[in-house]
C-alpha cells in the first residue's frame, strides 16, 4: 500500500523512558536480577482510604458518564486543594479534570496554541513536553539552563527567546529529570517577563508535594494577578498519592481557557474514569498523613544517593531538592572507553550498564542533555543500594 500516513504521528518520538523500563521488566522476567532507576513512579501501594473510596463508587453504581470536564465534588476538592496549598483562587468553572497529567498537558495546548505558535521549553525538560506541543501544532524551541545555573532558566533567556510567535513558556517546579526548585525571586523575575512579554505560563507542579529539607514550593500563578490571568496551573494525584495508574490530572486557568479544554475533551475522550474521580477526591479531601509519609521515605533515599553518588569517580550530582530524582552528569564517563570504544553517547552508556551491569538509567538525550543521565530513587532502599554499588563498580573499571 502506498497510502501515507499521519506526518504528525509520524515525527512524535517514541517515549525512552517507557522504552528502556519495558526493557528492565522483560529482563526481570526471564529472572535477571535488574536494578531498576529508571522509574517514573513511586514504588508505594495507594493508600486504603484511596482505594476504599474507589470500591465504594462501584458499589454505589458510581459507574456512568459524568460531566465531561470532571464531577463537581472533585473540581471543589481541586480549588480547596489549590487554596490551601497553593494560595490560588479558583472556582469550579476553572477547573478541567482530565486522564492524568499528560492528558492536562495536552488539553492546554490544544486550547491556546495555533499553527506555528512556539512554546518555550528549558531544558533539561520532560520528554514529553516538545512532543505534546508537536502534536498540538506548535513549535518547541528549547533554551538551555546550564549546570552553573542550576539547570533553572532565567527571566533574561526567556525575554531574549521571545518572538512574534512565542504563545507560552513551561515552568516545571519541582523539575524532573533535575529535581530542582525555582525560587520565589526567580519566579517573580519570571512572571515580570511573562506579562511584559504578554506569553502564557504553562505551570507544571506535578511534584509539589515531593519537597524536602527548607525547601517552599512556590505557585507562580500565586505571585499576583496579572500572572494568575495568563498562567495555566497544571498538577495531578499520580505522584503524591501514588497513584499512576489511576489516571487523574487537573488543571486550573482562566474560565475561558477552561471552556476550550472542557469541549476539546468532551469530543476526544468523554470523562475521566469515574472511578478514579471518586478515588482522587478522597486523595484531595481525606488525610494526608501518607503523604508525609511517602515523602520521608523518598528524602531518606535521596540522602542516601547523593552521598554515594558524591563518593564516587567520574560522576556528581546536585542534591535535587524535590520530586525522586537524581540528575546525574556523566560527562567525563562519555570520554572513556569502554571495551575499546569512546563510550561518547549516553544511549550507549545506558545501554552498557543494562547489558553488562544489570541496571537501568534513563539516558537524557531526550530531555535536552545527553552528557546526562537519570536515576530514580522510586524503587526501595535495598534496591538502591545494589545498583549504587553496581555503578561503583562500573565506574572502578573505566
Ligand atoms: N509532568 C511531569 C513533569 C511528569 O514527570 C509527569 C509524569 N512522568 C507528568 C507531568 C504526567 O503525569 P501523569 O502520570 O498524571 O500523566
Amino acid at each position: 500500500m502506498s497510502l501515507e500516513l499521519s506526518k504528525k504521528a509520524q515525527a512524535v518520538k517514541p517515549s525512552s523512558t517507557l522504552a528502556i523500563t519495558a526493557k528492565a521488566k522483560e529482563l526481570k522476567t526471564q529472572g535477571i536480577d535488574v536494578v531498576g532507576f529508571g522509574a517514573g513512579e513511586p514504588d508505594f501501594n495507594t493508600p486504603d482510604n484511596i482505594c476504599e473510596a474507589a470500591i465504594k463508587a462501584i458499589h454505589d453504581g458510581f459507574t456512568k458518564y459524568t460531566d465531561a470536564s470532571g464531577t463537581l465534588e472533585l473540581k471543589q476538592a481541586v480549588c480547596k486543594k489549590f487554596e490551601t496549598f497553593n494560595k490560588l483562587s479558583y472556582k469550579p468553572n476553572q477547573i478541567v479534570i482530565s486522564n492524568g497529567g499528560k492528558h492536562s498537558l495536552t488539553n492546554v495546548f490544544e486550547a491556546i496554541l495555533n499553527p506555528g505558535d512556539e512554546v518555550i521549553i528549558p531544558a533539561p525538560f520532560w520528554l514529553s513536553y516538545p512532543e505534546i506541543v508537536k502534536l498540538a501544532g506548535g513549535v518547541p524551541v528549547i533554551v538551555n539552563a546550564s549546570k552553573e545555573q542550576k539547570y533553572k532558566i532565567t527571566a533574561v533567556q526567556i525575554a531574549a527567546a521571545c518572538t512574534e510567535k512565542t504563545k507560552a513558556f513551561i515552568l516545571n517546579t519541582p523539575n524532573n529529570p533535575t529535581g530542582m526548585i525555582y525560587t520565589r525571586e526567580e519566579l517573580e523575575a519570571i512572571a515580570k517577563v511573562a506579562v511584559e512579554k504578554d506569553i502564557y505560563v504553562v505551570a507544571d507542579e506535578m511534584y509539589e508535594n515531593l519537597i524536602y529539607g527548607d525547601e517552599e514550593q512556590v505557585s507562580i500563578a500565586s505571585l499576583n494577578d496579572e500572572i494568575y490571568k495568563r498562567t495555566i496551573t497544571c498538577s495531578g494525584v499520580a505522584k503524591s498519592y501514588s497513584m499512576t495508574g489511576w489516571r487523574i490530572g487537573y488543571t486550573g486557568s482562566s474560565a475561558e481557557i477552561a471552556k476550550l479544554m472542557g469541549s476539546v475533551q468532551s469530543h476526544q475522550t468523554s470523562n475521566p474514569n469515574s472511578i478514579a474521580q471518586k478515588a482522587a477526591t478522597e486523595a484531595l479531601n481525606g488525610p494526608q498523613d501518607t503523604v508525609a509519609a511517602m515523602s520521608n521515605e523518598f528524602n531518606r533515599r535521596r540522602e542516601y544517593m547523593v552521598e554515594r553518588v558524591a563518593s564516587m569517580p567520574l560522576i556528581d550530582a546536585l542534591t535535587p531538592q524535590g520530586a525522586f530524582y537524581l540528575f546525574v552528569d556523566v560527562s567525563k564517563v562519555l570520554e572513556k572507553e569502554y571495551k575499546g570504544n569512546k563510550i561518547a553517547t549516553g544511549d550507549k552508556l545506558a545501554e552498557i550498564l543494562i547489558n553488562d551491569y544489570n541496571i537501568a538509567v534513563i539516558p537524557c538525550g531526550d530531555f535536552g542533555f545527553d552528557d546526562h543521565i537519570r536515576l530514580s530513587y522510586a524503587i526501595s532502599q535495598e534496591q538502591i543500594k545494589k545498583g549504587m554499588d553496581r555503578i561503583e563498580d562500573f565506574l572502578k573499571t573505566l
